[in-house]
């Protein structure tokens, strides 16, 4: 009989001497019912997590034209979008997402924030009137008309002169205008002062297309602070500035020789053959003086651009090695005062190469990190941070915005609706950048988005996992307080993502089966659905369970080695059972470690289904010495809430 044999006849012939010990709220029909996934399977969205065979997205492409004006703190210009339906049916309305307008006193997500410390009713100065159509105009079918649109808190309703059938294009023509709120109510855009000149993070500042699909047509969730759902198209903008400033873009400067002077562009040619820093301008550095410039920037397959400027910026850059021998180019802006930003390319460039090459190739020229206000924000390609950033916090905000530019910015997640996707997942693979960066000199990733106590991940959850207030995952972003954004949207689902690769699946498993999704995913939306279809169909397994328990409840853990006995008498083969309990909601597969009475041990791996008929189960173990000692995740590599009833000694 085969080893593997034999441990199945004991389990056969020994299943039910377990004893019902332990007063649990296990019950395995609850944790393994079966998961009906919302929505079901469609000619859109495929069974095995990959868009459907009749998969559509529709499409925005924009050309804007701005002036940044710092006598009044504002923006004017005008966009042109456009908006191609690709979508089964005809539509007779266009949305836009106006996100400016959330700087108005009555608007929606001023009301929600519910008067906390930092709301915007409790800034003075804290309302700009948010943003001002002047004129807009629609072209459907070779006619144009003036529409007058429908404002709606943060979103706008165009009624479209003539419907937009299948295939068709709209134009529409806007001229617009609104002032920059000040930091920091400005939240993920803003301006702020700076000992050498004010220094814009410019981001929202256009109006932008809301996204039609086919899961709930238009999706106009208003602006309350959570971040954005965009269509990918291509971009060609510019913006208008004094001559003196150096504006940082996503995308590539399309005008270096209208906007640079030979000194920085011969700067800019260095940089880009040197794998080390080059500077191409000091802040103090000579600029023409009077008049505007203005810089002109295109980026292709984008949902957004965003960008900093400032008469204050250092400006350095170094080359990017991307596979297939693609060169891209990293860059930081950032003020003198900006210590440890010496650095920021080099965090920049490292985290790009490497996301690159494990999970998609960086798809932009450019990758661009901004210092100044609205810190700690991601755009295509481009970040914002913290200018008094030390080293260490620099290089973990650096790598987290920068890999953005993946989730959600290459896989177009629906970051209003579920933050955990893109923040979750980001996080997730930050936990190896920090890892992998010189060789860890910044690891292990510990700071307000992963263990933020310094400990292990899996004892730092638990408080978590025990708060009843806490709320999963799988809610509505919108409604997740302040208090839990952190814990719930970047830990928990980082640490999930983490547990699904190291300890359910393995990286042999795993890693395939993500990137899979990651490239099937690219420049389009997925939802949280696709994401565990796609990993339960390529990586083999029916996780039901460990999505039920992990990203739709915030069930507990906690398993138990409750006893070590020999096997019966008339047992064929020598050995000890080991009983291993669930006390609680959630299962995981874990490493059983036992130790013989010759001293030697052995790690068996308990699978989840170990307690999928009962919450008690005999483990056997064949041996010629019997079991003494038997710990359940003996590395710590579980959120298991109670350890002290992982061991037990044979009595
Ligand atoms: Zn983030």
């Amino acid at each position: 009989m085969h080893l593997r044999d034999i441990a199945r006849f004991c389990v056969i012939a020994l299943t039910g001497l377990a004893t019902a010990a332990g007063a649990g709220t296990y019950n395995p029909r609850e944790t393994f019912a079966p998961l009906d996934f919302y929505p079901p399977v469609n000619a859109y969205r495929a069974a095995d997590g990959t868009p459907g065979p009749a998969y559509w997205q529709n499409r925005a492409d924009y050309t804007i034209n701005a002036r940044l004006d710092p006598a009044t703190h504002s923006i004017s210009g005008t966009v042109r979008i456009r908006y191609t339906n690709n979508s089964p049916g005809e539509l007779d309305v266009l949305w836009l997402q106006l996100e400016q307008n959330l700087y108005k006193p009555d608007s929606r997500g001023n009301l929600s924030l519910g008067g906390r410390p930092g709301a915007l009713s409790e800034v003075p100065g804290g309302f700009t009137g948010g943003m001002t159509l002047d004129d807009v105009r629609v072209t459907v079918g070779g006619r144009t008309v003036a529409v007058q649109p429908l404002i709606s808190d943060t979103r706008a309703q165009l009624r479209l002169p003539a419907p937009l059938a299948t295939g068709g294009t709209a134009v529409v023509d806007i001229r617009y205008h609104y002032i920059v709120p000040k930091e920091p109510w400005g939240g993920r855009t803003g301006w702020m002062d700076s000992p050498n000149g004010p220094i814009y993070s410019i981001a929202q500042w256009y109006p932008r297309m809301a996204v039609y699909d086919d899961l709930r047509g238009w999706d106009t969730l208003p602006y309350l602070q959570q971040e954005f759902y965009l269509e990918y198209g291509d971009f060609d903008y510019s913006v208008t500035v004094p001559a003196s400033w150096i504006v940082a873009g996503s995308g590539e400067l399309a005008n270096e020789a209208e906007v640079l002077t030979p000194q920085e562009r011969s700067r800019v040619a260095q940089a880009r053959a040197s794998d080390k820093t080059v500077m191409i301008r000091r802040w103090n550095e000579k600029r023409p003086a009077t008049g505007t410039k203005t810089w002109h920037f295109t980026m292709h397959n984008s949902r957004d651009v965003a960008f900093g400027a400032s008469p204050a910026f250092n400006w350095d850059a170094a080359r990017m090695n991307l596979p297939g021998g693609r060169k891209g180019l990293a860059m930081s802006v950032y003020p003198a005062e900006a210590k440890a930003w010496g650095r920021s390319t080099e965090f920049l460039k490292d985290a790009v190469e490497r996301f690159s090459a494990k999970y998609y190739p960086f798809p932009w020229p450019v990758a661009v990190n901004v210092a100044g206000p609205a810190a700690g924000m991601e755009y295509p390609a481009l970040a914002f941070d913290p200018i008094d950033a030390p080293s260490k916090p620099l290089f973990w905000v650096t790598a987290h915005e920068i890999g953005h530019s993946w989730f959600p910015m290459t896989v177009g997640f629906n970051e209003r609706r579920w933050a955990w996707m893109d923040e979750g997942i980001n996080t997730f693979i930050d936990v190896y950048e920090s890892d992998e960066f010189e060789g860890g000199v910044y690891g292990p990733k510990r700071d307000g988005e992963y263990a933020p106590g310094g400990g292990n991940p899996v004892d730092e959850i638990l408080p978590i996992l025990a708060d009843p207030d806490a709320p999963p995952m799988m809610s509505r972003a919108d409604t997740v307080p302040e208090k839990y954004r952190h814990p719930v949207t970047y830990f928990k689902a980082a640490l999930g993502m983490v547990l699904l690769r190291e300890q359910v699946l393995g990286p042999e498993r795993f890693d395939p089966a993500f990137r899979r999704f990651v490239s099937a995913w690219a420049f389009k939306h997925p939802t949280p659905v696709d994401f565990f279809r796609a990993m339960d169909s390529e990586a083999g397994e029916d996780l039901s369970w460990f999505w039920r328990g992990w990203f739709y409840n915030n069930w507990q853990l906690d398993l138990a080695a409750t006893a070590i006995k020999p096997f019966p008498d008339k047992a064929p083969f020598k050995g000890s059972l080991v009983t291993v309990q669930a006390l609680d909601k959630m299962v995981m597969p874990v490493t059983l470690r036992v130790t013989f009475a010759d001293g030697k041990s052995r790690d068996i791996r308990l699978p989840a289904e170990t307690w999928i008929r009962h919450a008690s189960t005999n483990v056997p173990v064949v041996s010629d010495s019997p079991v003494v000692k038997a710990v359940l995740d003996p590395d710590h590599k579980l959120p298991d809430k109670d350890r002290k009833n992982n061991e037990v000694a044979a009595r």
